[in-house]
Parts: structure tokens; sequence; C-alpha cells
């Protein structure tokens, strides 16, 4: 037998209901704010990532699906959507359109972790960018479309956690002092944590190690040493959200796993996955299409992971998404299938899901396939009713059964189900 790649997930019926759902409501409530959709390929050219992500990242460092394609040019399958976002904009020129630029997107990404629950090698994202604007209002824009959409979903216990990293200049003077506050410790940090030392140093605020927390825990936060217009900015950040009722809470040892965030940066933390495996990350980037040769376009944006919010989804709103009305067409004898099939899309253009008998069952076996497939009704076509023009109609829940002109049966199905909800 063949088997799927490791990290990668075959999902199922019915649970894509609920990822169709999920992304239906993105884009019902993203669209609504103004974000339009974005469609960007799954292939980029490797230095698109090493010049924004990072380098020194764990993304680009060890994560990334990176191969030479059969002319030798290095390709990596995406690890996130921002970069390819900001390289879209400049090569489409995306500034010359009304600003700023709402965008969503959606999709898989692929990185090479270990899997486990909530961490696969082929993953999907959805995010949303907001691009030239770097007022306060724009984050938090930005965070209560978060809010607003995770609140559809039925959500009421995530956690919205915020921090300022500053601008590039400050963190290169954070980054200073925290080597200094550290370095009576250094031997105590673990392996990971002495490779970021010289790498990375931000990420060792990032470690899950229990030492390396504690160490951590003494030094100074970055908010503490940002330039004055970054506290102002990410203070108004906060009094909008405030404003809007969204309850954030201050994380100041947040840090994002990507080098372009400056400023706001964010995440959203579900109490069943934990502070580790976290739903959203997100924050302000205002250098990167700079950084990769655009104009001076700043922005601000956010991805969920879609694979851990269905994982921790409400009951309710999953009650609704796998909420099932499905009506059975049973022809009885061969001669009843054509008008089984063309009964059936009348019932499907009124909007009803109606599964059609097609392997030839008895009538006994028809009824019992239907109660399997969870159909609420049942329309039974057999050789005398068809010579009478007229159906039965079986309320498989009640265990009811009526007879209806043919002409009539898409209407009392329509009742049928209509008194189910
Ligand atoms: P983590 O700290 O969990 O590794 P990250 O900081 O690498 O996350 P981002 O790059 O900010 O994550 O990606 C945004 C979101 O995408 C994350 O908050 C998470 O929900 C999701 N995500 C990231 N990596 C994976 C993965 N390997 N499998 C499933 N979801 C993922
Ligand atoms: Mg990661």
């Amino acid at each position: 037998m063949i088997r799927k790649v490791k990290g990668t997930r075959d999902i199922l019926p019915p649970e894509t209901t609920l990822w169709n759902d999920v992304e239906r409501t993105a884009l019902r409530i993203f669209g609504g704010f103004g974000y339009s959709e974005i469609r960007l390929p799954l292939l980029e050219p490797t230095e698109l990532f090493v010049r924004t992500v990072g380098e020194g990242t764990d993304i680009v460092s060890k994560e990334m699906y990176t191969f030479a394609d059969r002319k030798g040019r290095s390709l990596t399958l995406r690890p996130e959507g921002t970069a390819s976002v900001a390289r879209a904009f400049i090569e489409n020129g995306l500034g010359q359109r009304p600003q700023p630029l709402r965008l969503s997107y959606f999709g898989p990404m692929f990185r090479y972790e270990k899997a486990q629950r909530g961490r696969y090698r082929q993953f999907s994202q959805i995010g949303i960018e907001l691009l030239g604007a770097a007022t306060p209002a724009a984050d938090v824009e930005v965070i209560v479309a978060l809010h607003t959409f995770l609140a559809e979903l039925g959500f009421d216990d995530l956690i919205i956690a915020l921090n300022n990293l500053g601008d590039p200049e400050d963190r290169e003077r954070f980054i200073a002092g925290l080597k200094t506050e550290l370095t009576p410790h250094r031997d105590e940090l673990c392996g990971d944590c002495q490779r970021r030392w010289e790498e990375n140093p931000l990420r060792i605020l990032d470690c899950k190690v229990q030492r390396c927390r504690e160490l951590v825990a003494e030094t100074t936060p970055v908010a503490d040493v940002v330039s004055e217009d970054a506290a102002r900015h990410v203070a108004a950040v906060e009094a909008g959200l405030q404003e809007a009722s969204i309850p954030v809470r201050r994380a100041p040892r947040l840090v994002r796993g990507l080098d372009y965030y400056l400023r706001t940066v964010f995440e959203v933390i579900s109490p069943e996955l934990g502070e580790d495996t976290v739903i959203c990350g997100g924050g302000r980037y205002d250098r990167l299409i700079s950084d990769l040769g655009g104009a001076a376009v700043p922005g601000v944006g956010f991805a969920i992971g879609e694979d851990r919010l269905v994982d921790v989804l409400p009951q309710s709103f999953k009650d609704r998404a796998l909420e099932q009305r499905i009506v059975a067409v049973l022809p009885v004898g061969g001669a009843a299938a054509a008008q089984a099939t063309s009964l059936a899309r009348d019932l499907v253009l009124s909007g009803v899901t109606a599964h059609t008998e097609v392997t030839g069952r008895s009538l006994k076996a028809c009824l019992k396939w239907a109660t399997k497939m969870a159909a609420s009704v049942a329309v039974i076509l057999g050789e005398s009713e068809r010579a009478d023009g007229v159906a039965l109609i079986r309320d498989l829940d009640r265990g009811e059964q009526e007879t209806v002109a043919l002409g009539d049966v898409v209407a009392r199905v329509a009742e049928l189900l209509q008194a189910r909800r």
C-alpha cells in the first residue's frame, strides 16, 4: 500500500464540510471588511523567503521544502503567504490601485517540521493583509476583523496576545542588551539557543525549554527599549482595541518567527491547544515591500492556521455546519431509474441535498441504505406508483408515509424538511 507523505493529511468528509464553512465565513467576514482574495502560486523562488522571512529563522534555516527544478533553479514550496503577497504587490504594480489595498488569501503552506497534533508539513492558512497604511487604526482594523471572524465561528475563549517589537533599529539595541543580560548564563541555554545566539538571538525569547524560559523571564522586555514613536503606535493600537471592546493581553516576551515584523505583533491562543500551538500569528511589516525592492509601502496582517482552528471549533459551529437534511430518492425496479435522476435534479435545484440510489437495490435494501445515509426523507418511485403518476414520500424520522402526485413531490419534501429546522 502506498501511504501519504509524512506530515500531510487526508481531510475526509464530513470534516471537509467544516473547512468549507470556515472558509465561507472567512470570505464573508473579511470580504465584508473590504478584503478581496488574491490567489498566489505555491511555488516561489527560494530567494523570496530567504530575503524576507530571514536566513536565521527556523523557517528558512530548517523548515523549507527547497529543490532544484529541471533547469537547476532553486524553488521552494511556500512556507507562508505574506512574502508572496509582497512579491505580487510589486510585480503586478498593485501600488497603482487605490490605497490602502486589502487582500485575503487561503491555501496550503509547507514546512518540514516534526509532525504532531497541530503541526503538519502541509497545512493551510487563512490570512489578510492591509497594505499602504502605517497608522495604528490599520492594526486595529486587522485585529477587529480577526476577532469578528473568530466570534462568528462561535469562539468566546480565545486570547489575543500582543507585543511591541519596536522598529528594526530598536531591535538591534534590544538584542545587544538581551545578550549582555544573558551572558552570565549563556552556558545554561539549550543547544538551539546556543545556535540562536549567533544567528537569531530574538528567537531565544521564543524557546520552549523551561530553563531558557526562566532566564528570559529575568531580562528586560523588548517593549521597554523601543523608540517613543513605536511605543506611541502600539499604545494607540491598544486604545483602539479597547474602544472596540476587544480584550487583548500584553505578552512582553512575544516575538514572531519571521524577521519582517516590527512594532505591533500578536498571536491568538486557544486554551485547548495551549501557548505552544497558537491559532494565529500576525503583525506589522513596514519594510517588507521596500526590502524586496518595491516602494516604501507599510503593511499589517495575520495568518490563521486553519488546521488548528478546525481542530478546536466550537461545538455549536460544528453542529450547524454538519446538520444534514438529506432526501433519498429510491427507484424500485430498473424502469424508475431515469425518473429518479430527473426528480433528484428538481430537488437539487430547489436547494435540497438529494442522494439517489443507483445500484438497483430492493425496496427493503433501499430504505436501509437511506437510513445509513442519514436521510430524513425518502421518495420512493415504485412500479405501481409510476403507473399512477405518484410517488411515496416517507418521513424516515417519524416513520410516516404518504402518496403524493409527482408534480407535488418537490414542494412536499420542502415542507417536511422545513418542519425539521
Ligand atoms: P509555531 O510557533 O506554532 O511554529 P509559527 O510562528 O511558525 O507557529 P506562523 O509562521 O506565524 O507560525 O504561521 C501562522 C499560523 O500558521 C500559526 O499561528 C499556526 O496556527 C499555523 N501554523 C504554522 N506552522 C504550522 C504547522 N506546521 N502546522 C499547522 N499549522 C501551522
Ligand atoms: Mg513554526
